[in-house]
């Protein structure tokens, strides 16, 4: 019988409580400082907490994001610790009642945060080894963005760096200028696809795991991170352990509906785990003891 790992609670970070505020549940008032459009469902907000205080998250962590009277919701944070100053990053997709008003927002419009929240990627223990990323939709952005940037802000802690980048189509691809630097540099490997070209499109087509057979890696000095749709990774990992990678060497983030993000309410239990506490990054090998993880 499969046993449950122990759960490495080392990559979460106290939750703050920022500008006076002394209890978690409190949500902090910041200021938009930015808004970038994406694409046509997807925002990028730039956002300041009060005197400008870091966020001091990790990769993978989330904050609670709140608007009074509309609701809250998580948000995983873009930003990198390495590109984290006095402002911090949101993408944020327009799917329903909250983040719906939040794409109504402007510079300089105010927004309540908590956090930052759960247990982030283990970066520390990637260093040395190649990292393989696999990233479907808004994956790529949530969570996945913050653990490349880190990496190539800290390029020589870490061995090879492969990214595999999937959407459905050309118009729901995120940072364009961004991707479009990554293709060009020699430090790291970047492939992409869309499920469905359009007349734009002139690269690969095919969804995200007809990019495996492009790349070769060696399975005992390797961690992929994958982050995508539910759908995606179920097949993702088929692939990871066909190339060698152990359970225990494939991180994932499952998004599971959050409310209080700080282990008290429930709402996000997977079996005996709170999600938004002992998550949302796990481990395969973690996942593989949840029945009700995929
Ligand atoms: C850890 C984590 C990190 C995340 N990071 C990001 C991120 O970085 N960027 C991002 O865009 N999103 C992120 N999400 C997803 C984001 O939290 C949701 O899209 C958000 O909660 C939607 O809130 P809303 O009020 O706008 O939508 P809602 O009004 O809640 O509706 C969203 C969708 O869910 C459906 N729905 C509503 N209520 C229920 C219910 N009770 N059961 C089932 N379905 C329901 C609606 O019909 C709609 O399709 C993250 C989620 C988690 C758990």
């Amino acid at each position: 019988m499969y046993t449950s790992p122990t759960i490495n609670r080392t990559t979460t970070t106290t939750p703050k409580a920022y500008n006076g505020n002394t209890s978690i549940y409190l949500p902090t008032i910041a200021t938009i400082e930015d808004v970038r459009d994406e694409n046509y469902i997807t925002k990028t907000f730039t956002i300041r907490l009060p005197n400008g205080q870091n966020l001091g998250q990790i990769p993978g962590q989330f904050v609670m994001v709140s608007l009074p009277g509309i609701g809250e919701a998580p948000i995983s944070v873009m930003s990198s610790p390495s590109r984290t100053g006095e402002t911090f990053k949101l993408t944020i997709r327009k799917a329903g009642d909250l983040t719906g008003v939040i794409h109504t927002l402007k510079p300089g419009d105010q927004i309540g945060i908590r956090g930052p929240f759960g247990r982030g990627f283990p970066l520390e223990t990637f260093q040395g080894k190649d990292v393989l990323i696999v990233a479907g939709g808004l994956g790529l952005a949530a969570p996945l963005r913050p653990v490349i940037d880190e990496i190539l802000d800290h390029r020589a802690d870490y061995g090879r760096l492969i990214v595999l980048y999937g959407t459905r189509n050309p118009s729901e691809l995120l940072f364009r200028e961004t991707l479009a630097e990554w293709e060009k540099r020699d430090d790291m490997e970047f492939h992409m696809t869309v499920d469905r070209a359009d007349e734009t499109w002139t690269g690969h087509v095919g969804v995200i795991t007809t990019l495996f057979p492009l790349i070769q890696i060696n399975p005992y000095n390797t961690v992929a991170v994958t982050v995508g749709p539910p759908v995606m990774y179920r097949f993702v990992t088929i692939e990871l352990l066909g190339k060698g990678i152990s359970p225990e060497q494939i991180w994932m983030s499952f998004e599971r509906r959050m409310k209080c993000g700080v282990g008290k309410c429930g709402h996000c239990q997977v079996n005996h785990r709170y999600s938004c506490q002992d998550g949302p990054s796990w481990t395969y090998a973690e996942a593989l003891a949840f029945e009700e993880a995929f």
